[in-house]
């Protein structure tokens, strides 16, 4: 067996070719089309054993059904309408990363922090002496008004430019196995002055959901919300109670208590 010996993917059983196959912990490969049946924030696949990517898989199918069917999106993050991040869904306490095609449902207890990478190089001295627009993103990256305003936002140093912004997410156990998930908020690199503000307030939104929901103040209104009874809720249960009343189980003075408290009356 040689270095280029023909390798079959273990569970489609095509061609899993040296440069898209991927090995499992058994010493199996799977092949590049069976992988992404996998979600893309699967960490570290070498460690999964071939019931591991299984598990991945239906997870994956899960996942897609759960977010067509139960997610209801509450608000949503984006740098601009092409470029969306993610969708809240305050009700459940979830998140769906919106960078993929399909979007992974995560739960926001899943996360442990959260950071902004900003990537930078120096100016040339073409640029120092000649681009204006240029010289206004730096002046605004360093200036105390945009530092306040977005205190978790790194300063740019002095004499660089952005080339690049990535909203880092670290998760504890979660069921995607993701570590870490890096989210480009500047995918073309511009010296347009609005994407990169854009970019820099939608990170700031991202901080700011996500210590939210560290900090307990979304989820203290999500309970909220849920300890209120609907009208709805109460004429279900006023059904379920008259159901009671008339198989005899309930008394009438017992019926009309209960149904009082329901009507808040
Ligand atoms: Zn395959």
């Amino acid at each position: 067996m040689g270095l280029f010996s023909r390798k079959e993917c273990v569970l489609c059983g095509g061609k899993a070719g040296l440069l898209t196959r991927y090995s499992l912990s058994g010493g199996e490969f799977i092949c590049g089309d069976c992988r992404n049946r996998m979600s893309s924030n699967v960490d570290s696949i070498g460690s999964l054993t071939l019931e591991g990517v299984k598990v991945q898989i239906r997870l994956k199918e899960e996942n897609n059904a759960r977010y067509r069917s139960e997610f209801v999106t509450s608000r949503r993050i984006d740098v601009d309408s092409s470029h969306p991040i993610m969708a809240v869904d305050d009700t459940h306490g979830w998140f769906a990363l919106l960078t993929d095609k399909d979007p992974d449902i995560f739960s926001f207890d899943q996360i442990t922090s959260c950071n902004v990478d900003l990537k930078t190089s120096a100016l040339s001295e073409e640029e120092r002496k000649n681009d204006s627009g240029l010289m206004y993103i730096l002046s605004f990256l360093q200036s105390d008004d945009f530092c306040s305003r977005y205190p978790k936002m790194p300063r740019c140093p002095m004499g660089c430019k952005v080339t690049g912004m990535r909203f880092e997410i670290s998760f504890g156990p979660n069921p995607f196995n993701a570590k870490k998930v890096s989210l480009d908020m500047l995918p073309s690199w511009t010296l347009n002055k609005t994407e990169i503000e854009k970019a820099y307030m939608c990170a700031n939104d991202l901080c700011q959901c996500i210590s939210e929901y560290k900090s307990g103040s979304r989820v203290q209104a999500k309970v909220q919300a849920q300890a209120a009874p609907t009208a709805a809720d109460a004429t279900d249960q006023i059904k379920k109670l008259k159901e009671l009343l008339d198989m005899g189980a309930l008394t009438q003075e017992e019926f009309d208590a209960k149904k009082r408290s329901l009507l808040a009356l």
